[in-house]
């Protein structure tokens, strides 16, 4: 993505065969993508350690000094080549097991030498295992002063390709094409923000001469990276709302009003009002809505929903939500629909399992226009779902639905609708940027008075006899108990059968009639999973037995402890979904973790998060830091997250300082026009070329 597009094959000393394996091992076919092979660390060689202040640790160190002693030891067969080097402090044994005969010879006694390598502790005697060598560098000479090291293979490093053979190709490849790199930010550009131009970036972050070097080498790169992918979505975000016309919903209406003032069953929290506010900003503009409202687990979105679903209809649209599972569809449809009923508006239920009469009698409604609200499922994006006007869109739990059923329902009118998609799975906002950076966001930040924290405990399976007592007691007065089992797809008999297991323990120990029990899993039919859940609900059953299809959305405000078997085996994201099932009624509210007493250090990490913290954006953080932005997301554009050198969880602050200067730069020239903005142009044209609308929502 540069001007310098040349086939790595005429790089120097490369070759057909070393070109073919440096793209097979890494993807590397030009010589600009082997420029931007950078150093994933550096070898700090303007320090010098003295033999007398080595520790124990096995750390890399460099030691100045002279060869007193050379020999070589051991039985024939395992000769090694032993020097001893001394400086003023003390001496230290250098150790070769290899090549003894050639180091042998260019080892010279008694005079000045350097050697770098991994101090190696054996019963206290320290020695440093074949050591680089060389001779101390001259004032003058010009080699950095910070090692690159790269990541490299084993195929490569047995054809010289090693970092050291990296590093040279590099070397090369620097000298000869730095001149022809062009760089996207003029001058100016570049000094109105501190930056230092491209060319000087390639070089330092290949060469550092200093730490500061590399310091500032290594802020133009990221912010390079992450302007252009900023540039993109706010260029999308500002395209969307001049070329898409939506409809404009100016008016705020009876049904709106009548619900305000005479149905809302509680006081909004000030975060809601002010996302209801947003919305209906949006919504009165006359360009597309492309919201996503963020919130945690019980944040009240789906009051929000409402409330923009009304203002749809006050304007003579209809509205659909669609929720990723039928359990929860049908939640929404029974909670939205009690509100609905005396307001005299009209909603209906939509999913897989809707009898065809009842199937068909919705179809004819919604084609005539008399049904105002649609709940569903994915049924509702099946093509036999006509809408007369759908005006406004809604998707609960967005994360869990793919592109192309996201699409799908944008397209269900000639004129795309307004689109609001809600995430109960709060997302880091650099993350949030990155990945929606095209979107408007609110954020719901702010839980209903009234909550009391969740008590959380991290329970070893041997304290099971503890956990039941604790239960039977609860149970006394008259709470309810979810219990979750892992479930993983790809073995999913395995682990019903430890739900299954589970079950059989839990009957023992909560024998009926006192006790009685519900089960919900995946596999059961939709009228099962139903019947099973509304004994829970309803309060017949004290325990509800369950793989994580309550994960999502479930509201039973009486269930006061969730207890999640397995724990470990449980990602952050899924483990505070899964405490957001309670804590929602005046209760004192648990949650408990329980796992097996082994723990890697990620699971142990996780469990402890979840015990510090109820804070859904803070374990957001953890859970990216764990596992990478780009595993967080899972579908949705990938490769979007893929950045050379910066880092979602490390870099916050330089991506929200390119988005300042990206939202600034547009606002002053959106074309980018200005002879000092034309080379971003030409740059952003080279990187994006046709993926143009690549990442408008859908
Ligand atoms: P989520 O954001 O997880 O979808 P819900 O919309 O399901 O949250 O709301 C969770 C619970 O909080 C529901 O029982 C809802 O009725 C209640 N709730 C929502 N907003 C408020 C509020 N402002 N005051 C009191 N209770 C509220
Ligand atoms: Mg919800």
């Amino acid at each position: 993505m540069s001007t310098t597009n040349n086939p790595i094959v005429y790089a120097e000393g490369i070759g057909p065969d070393r070109a073919a394996l440096l793209t097979e091992e890494l993807g590397i076919r030009t010589t600009w993508q082997l420029l931007e092979h950078y150093p994933f660390r550096y070898v700090d060689k303007t320090q010098f350690h003295t033999v007398a202040q080595l520790s124990n640790a096995p750390v890399e160190v460099q030691i100045k000094g002279e060869i007193t002693k050379i020999e070589e030891v051991g039985p024939p067969r395992q000769k090694r080549l032993v020097a001893t080097l001394k400086d003023a402090t003390g001496s230290i044994e250098l150790v070769w097991f290899k090549g003894a005969s050639w180091i042998r010879r260019s080892l010279k006694l008694h005079t000045p030498l350097v050697a770098y390598g991994k101090v190696n502790n054996f019963k206290g005697k320290k020695s440093i295992p074949h050591p680089e060598i060389s001779a101390p560098a001259l004032s003058n000479d010009l080699q950095s002063a910070l090692e690159p090291v790269y990541s490299t293979t084993d195929k490569l490093t047995k054809k010289g390709l090693h970092s050291k053979g990296l590093s040279k190709v590099i070397r090369s490849v620097l000298k000869k094409e730095l001149d022809e790199i062009s760089d996207p930010f003029t001058e100016e550009f570049a000094k109105q923000q501190h930056l230092i131009s491209k060319k000087q970036a390639l070089y330092w972050i290949h060469f550092p001469s200093s730490q500061a070097h590399l310091d500032a080498a290594r802020k133009r790169i990221k912010f390079e990276e992450f302007f252009f992918l900023q540039l993109t979505q706010i260029r999308n975000k500002i395209r969307n709302k001049d070329s898409i016309k939506g409809y404009k919903f100016g008016e705020v209406g009876q049904n709106f009003m009548n619900f305000y003032n005479n149905h809302l069953p509680f006081e909004l929290t000030q975060a809601q009002k002010r996302v209801v506010k947003e919305i209906r900003f949006d919504l009165g503009t006359g360009a597309q809505m492309n919201r996503l409202v963020q919130g945690d687990v019980g944040s009240g979105k789906t009051i929000v929903a409402l409330l923009a679903m009304l203002l749809a209809i006050d304007n003579g649209f209809q509205a659909a939500l669609m929720a990723p599972t039928e359990i929860l569809a049908t939640q929404h449809f029974e909670g939205l629909n009690e509100m609905c009923q005396p307001a005299g508006i009209r909603i209906e239920l939509l999913t897989g399992s809707t009898k065809s009469a009842q199937r068909d009698s919705i179809h004819q409604r919604l084609q005539s226009g008399e049904l105002q609200i649609l709940i569903g499922t994915h049924a509702l994006i099946e093509p036999t779902v006509k809408f007369a006007n759908l005006g406004l869109a809604i998707i609960d739990e967005q994360h869990r639905f793919g592109v192309a059923q996201r699409a799908k329902l944008w397209k269900k009118n000639e004129h795309p609708p307004h689109m609001l998609v809600m995430t109960a799975t709060p997302i880091p906002r650099t993350l949030a940027l990155s990945l929606y950076g095209d979107l408007d966001i609110s954020i719901i930040d702010e839980l209903p008075p009234g909550r009391k924290p969740i008590t959380t405990k991290h329970l070893f399976e041997k304290n099971r006899l503890k956990l039941n007592g604790f239960m039977q007691q609860e149970i006394a007065k008259g709470r309810q108990v979810y219990i979750v089992f892992p479930l993983i797809e790809e073995s999913e008999t395995l682990d019903l059968k430890n739900l299954e297991v589970g079950y059989e323990q839990l009957l023992r120990d909560f024998p009926r009639p006192q006790y009685q029990i519900a089960v919900v899993h995946g596999r059961m039919k939709p009228e099962d999973k139903e019947g099973e859940m509304k004994r829970f609900a309803t309060g017949k059953a004290q325990i509800l037995v369950a793989t994580t299809v309550i994960e999502v959305g479930v509201n039973v405000p009486n269930a006061s402890i969730m207890i999640v078997e397995n724990a470990e085996r449980f990602g952050l994201s899924q483990l505070h979904q899964l405490r957001g099932r309670v804590g929602r009624g005046s209760e004192e509210s648990y949650c408990i973790l329980v796992s097996s007493f082994k723990l890697s250090g990620d699971a142990k990490t996780r469990l402890e998060t979840m015990v510090r913290t109820q804070d859904g954006f803070e374990i957001a953080e953890v859970d990216m830091k764990l596992r990478g932005p780009g595993d967080i997301m899972g579908t949705r554009q990938s490769g979007q997250l893929q950045f050379k050198l910066a880092s979602l969880s490390q870099d916050g602050a330089i991506l929200n300082w390119a988005r300042e200067v990206v939202e600034k730069l547009l606002a002053v020239d959106s074309q980018l026009n200005d002879e000092n903005h034309v080379p971003i142009k030409q740059h952003w044209k080279l990187l994006y070329k046709d993926k143009w609308g690549w990442n408008r929502i859908s």
